[in-house]
């Protein structure tokens, strides 16, 4: 079912007090402006996720996101943390794929596919995440990244499976730079996912996805964005982590 969705990662920031007092001023802020309309997902890190999970359900139109997951089910990994795991926090969603992951931690389009199958098998949601760098919209190969990055972390799925997926697209050369695609080019590529997808899983599927933009989107031009027709919503980074900014954005539907 195509929602709108706003999803704050909060990335490797705030203390464990600071998480909490953060989405305490989130909760409160929202009731001034209450909309069921808009799913707000937070995704913290991992320390936050139980206490989180936990004060969001009392919120009405909350979930709460992993910024990752392990792609096994459990055993001698370090410092991990597997589906199961998030799942048994509280957390309703799983970020797969952010652009971060592949980038520092080597993370591919095949670890992706283990870690959306781990995530549906535990009856979490991924948001996965695609996206060009620089160099590839300047070789005019965007495209061709995030019709490979559909394919090869995505189209295993069946359609029951893939009814279940969120996608974000995310220009590695927006997020976290304070340059945001413009709306033309944000709705370019939502338009050209959604039609990849109906290519693969049928109209239906096509027209019930949600896809969010994320890259530099914030309080001032988060409306903007969203009226476009293949938009909706976003995945928000740094303009996450004030709360007043926070429900700004997912009030500007
Ligand atoms: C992100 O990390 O997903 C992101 C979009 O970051 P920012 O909003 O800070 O660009």
């Amino acid at each position: 079912m195509r929602k709108k969705i706003v999803a704050g990662n909060w990335k490797m920031n705030n203390t464990f007090q600071e998480g909490i007092k953060l989405v305490e001023e989130i909760i409160n802020n929202e009731k001034t402006k209450p909309s069921n309309a808009v799913l707000k997902i937070i995704a913290p890190p991992f320390i936050h996720l139980a206490s989180i999970s936990d004060k969001l359900k009392s919120a009405t139109g909350f979930a709460s996101a992993a910024q990752n997951c392990h792609h096994e089910t459990a055993g001698a990994y370090t410092g991990e943390v597997s589906a199961k795991m998030i799942a048994s926090a509280g957390a309703n969603f799983i970020i797969i794929g952010h652009s971060e992951r592949r980038q520092y931690f080597g993370e591919t389009n095949g670890v992706c596919v283990k870690k959306i199958d781990m995530a549906l098998k535990e009856n979490l949601i991924p948001i996965y995440c695609v996206g060009e760098k620089l160099e590839d919209r300047n070789d005019n190969n965007h495209f061709k990244i995030v019709k490979q990055q559909l394919q090869e972390a995505l189209f295993h799925l069946s359609l029951s499976e893939f009814n279940n997926i969120v996608i974000a697209y995310e220009p590695v050369w927006a997020i976290g730079t304070g340059i945001t695609a413009t709306a033309a080019q944000a709705q370019e590529m939502h338009l050209f996912i959604r039609n990849e997808i109906s290519n693969k899983y049928g109209n239906k599927a096509g027209a019930e996805l949600s896809i969010l933009y994320g890259g530099s989107c914030n309080a001032n031009n988060a409306k903007e964005l969203f009226a476009c027709a293949d938009v909706d919503g976003g995945l928000i980074g740094g303009a996450s982590l004030k709360a007043a900014d926070f429900i700004t954005i997912a009030n500007s539907f």
